[in-house]
């Protein structure tokens, strides 16, 4: 038997927060990958894989979990809807790490609950790969992201557009599952007693230091523009960045449609439904702006005099862009290995963007080549890049240690799409080695890795993958 030591509290909160229920059982679970290091951080030790299977399933329940689906709400490309909820996924319990931090322990396609709509529940092999991987991934880079503790296979078949696909659950591991759209949900409806229960528990849970909903609101924006900032700088397209998938935490959620990119371009999406861009790369910074005013929003309710509320919160709103450029320059200063970069260090960063874009220059290898030369072999003009190498030397002649910064800004690996894509095709088909080697190579993402050349290597013309579907 699997043991987790489970203390919740989220089913504390009144009923109308969620639907206690539990998964519903698949037919041959067999463990794909647990994971190891996260689970002894989670004090949750696993010897026995068939346990461990059942229990990732659903099939069973441990031993002091509370099983449940969360209600929230949220806006969706802009639309509001006033109920959704976790639809295929359940909150098993939560656990006190060894850090001292609550953790969620959540499974993802364990079946249908009351918000699946016209959802079957379940997940199909891909989408719970490539939130393993880049989930895992992230957290490697060093941003701040939920975690894939375990995938499982439930031997049984989902149907997709694709036709029928093998079945999998995700164990995601997060701080909460609290999300703008948990706020909203309940301040739409104008449940204020429901609202203020879900700042208490908020504050308790992870901003104890907090004073009223203002201070709030100014400690999720500060988390969040620093997350944008981070996604920026390692070339992450989050893909739908509804509020529903905004976390309070200030982690990275909801593993989609995502995708890092390889040539720059500053509109780039993958998205299959992001036909009008709304959350294409450059974009995402001016997108966490309107997430974080509906968020303000929901807030106002709590609030004795809300036209003073709304005066405050609408500052807060308004000075968010500045913080995301101020987060921007220090992590792209970084990687051209400035540290502290002033306003003109941002011009230099902004000037190669701009000859990258032109020049459809690979992101990741341009940035890491900076390291070894090999950045100008991205460019279609040579002289391009030279012009600017120019400047940019003379710059960081005056820098103590440009090569450790940007060693440590720009990673050399980052799961590119086709290997993602490589990767589930050969699970399909029953051969996990290319998962494993993603799995193992990506958790160590600012090491050159000679023996992984492979992966550092853009698509071929026959490989670029141009579109990304929802994990459902
Ligand atoms: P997401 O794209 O993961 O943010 O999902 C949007 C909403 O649709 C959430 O409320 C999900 O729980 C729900 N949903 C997505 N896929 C499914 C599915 N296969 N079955 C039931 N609900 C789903
Ligand atoms: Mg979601």
């Amino acid at each position: 038997m699997l043991t987790i030591p489970f203390q919740n509290s989220y089913g504390q909160l009144p009923p109308r927060f969620f639907t206690r229920q539990t998964a519903v059982p698949v037919r041959a679970p067999r463990l794909i990958r647990f994971n190891t290091d996260l689970g002894a951080e989670l004090g949750v030790s696993a010897k026995d894989e068939a346990a461990v299977a059942n229990v990732f399933a659903g099939n069973d329940v441990p031993p002091g979990a509370d099983p449940l689906a969360q209600v929230y709400a949220g806006h969706q490309f802009g639309g509001f809807s006033p109920q959704l909820g976790d639809g295929r996924a359940l909150l098993l319990g939560e656990v006190v790490d060894t850090h001292g931090q609550r953790r969620d322990i959540q499974l993802k396609g364990s079946g249908p609950t009351p918000y699946s709509r016209m959802g079957d529940g379940r997940a199909w092999l891909g989408p719970v790969l490539r939130e393993y991987v880049v989930s895992e991934a992230m957290h490697a880079l060093g941003l701040p992201t939920t975690r894939a503790l375990a995938a499982v296979e439930t031997g049984e078949p989902v149907y997709r557009e694709t036709g029928g696909m093998p079945g999998a659950v995700l164990t995601r591991v997060a701080a909460s599952h609290l999300r703008v759209g948990t706020f909203q949900y309940f301040a739409a409806r104008r449940d204020i007693e429901g609202l203020r229960a879900l700042y208490d528990y908020t504050v308790t849970r992870h901003y104890p230091q907090i004073e009223g909903p203002a201070h709030l609101l100014a400690e999720v924006i500060r988390r969040q523009a620093r997350l944008v900032a981070g996604w920026l700088s390692v070339g992450f397209i989050h893909g739908v960045m509804n509020t529903d998938n905004t976390a309070i935490s200030g982690e990275t959620i909801d593993y989609g449609p995502c995708a890092f990119m390889d040539v720059y371009h500053p509109q780039q999406v993958f998205s299959s439904i992001d036909a009008h861009g709304r959350y294409a790369y450059d974009n995402q910074a001016h997108v966490i702006v309107w997430n974080m005013a509906q968020f303000a929003t929901a807030l106002v309710p709590l609030m004795p005099d809300q036209d003073a509320a709304i005066e405050e919160f609408t500052a807060l709103v308004h000075a968010m862009p500045e913080q995301i450029e101020t987060e921007w320059r220090r992590v792209f200063g970084r990687k051209i290995g400035i540290e502290n970069a002033s306003a003109e260090d941002a011009a230099l960063v902004t000037d190669l963007l701009e000859r990258m874009a032109e020049g459809r220059a690979d992101f990741t290898n341009t940035f890491r080549g900076l390291l070894d030369g090999t950045a100008r072999d991205q460019f279609i003009e040579l002289d391009a890049f030279d012009k600017w190498a120019e400047d940019w030397r003379a710059r960081i002649a005056q820098e103590r240690d440009p090569e450790a910064v940007m060693r440590a800004a720009n990673p050399a690996v980052i799961p590119r799409n086709h290997r993602v894509e490589q990767m589930i095709d050969a699970a399909v088909s029953g051969d996990y080695a290319p998962f494993d080697r993603l799995v193992s190579v990506l958790a160590r993402p600012y090491e050159d890795q000679p023996e992984a050349a492979d992966l550092r290597r853009p698509p071929e013309a026959s490989e670029i993958v141009r579109a990304t579907f929802c994990g459902t």
